[in-house]
């Protein structure tokens, strides 16, 4: 086996349901605890509109980069099992839902497999990813559109994508 190598990887953080705030501070302590992986930043946390099913409450998103030696597979393990752990019960498709953790990017990999796809086939398209990223890293270029996330972000309608800071972050 070749010696893993440590990646930068993204991930979407997300909750709709409870104390969404600590929600997400508490799933980002979570991941920046995962093994053979450290927090490097973190985007302030967002107030956003839900996308998808509009009924329901606004959620809490945000972004963080960390580094990491596991494999986008392994990784995708820990990140649902954080989400499992905290009580996520999966019901309905974009539903409420206590956390989400997605990858969003991994490196400048480009996956594709059944439960696993990498960029994250959304992100472009959704402000409560793009306006984080920015934060982050404004010239990170997308490697399959060979976009920065400013641009990303510029090009987006912000029509039923409200995004607002959330107090004190
Ligand atoms: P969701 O309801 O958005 O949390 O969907 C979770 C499912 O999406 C997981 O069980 C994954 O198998 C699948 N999935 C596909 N691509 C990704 C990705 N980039 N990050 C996280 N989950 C993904």
């Amino acid at each position: 086996m070749s010696p893993a190598l440590i990646t930068r990887v993204y991930v979407g953080v997300g909750s709709n349901m409870g104390d969404k705030l600590s929600n997400c501070r508490k799933a980002v302590r979570l991941v920046g605890g995962m093994e053979d992986t450290s927090l490097v930043e973190r985007s302030p946390f967002y107030r956003t509109e839900p996308l998808g099913l509009t009924d329901q409450d606004w959620y809490v998103n945000g972004v963080i980069g960390i580094q990491t030696y596991l494999s986008p597979q392994d990784l995708l393990r820990s990140l649902l099992s954080i989400e499992t752990h905290m009580g996520r019960v999966r019901n309905e498709r974009w539903g409420p839902r206590i956390i989400d953790l997605d990858i969003l990017l991994y490196g400048n990999r480009v996956i594709d497999e059944t439960n696993l796809t990498i960029p994250h086939p959304l992100m472009h398209r959704r402000r409560f990813v793009l306006i984080p990223m920015v934060q982050l890293d404004p010239d990170l270029i997308h490697p399959v559109l060979g976009r920065t996330m400013k641009e990303l972000s510029d090009d987006l309608s912000g029509e039923g994508q409200a995004v607002a800071p959330v107090d004190g972050e």
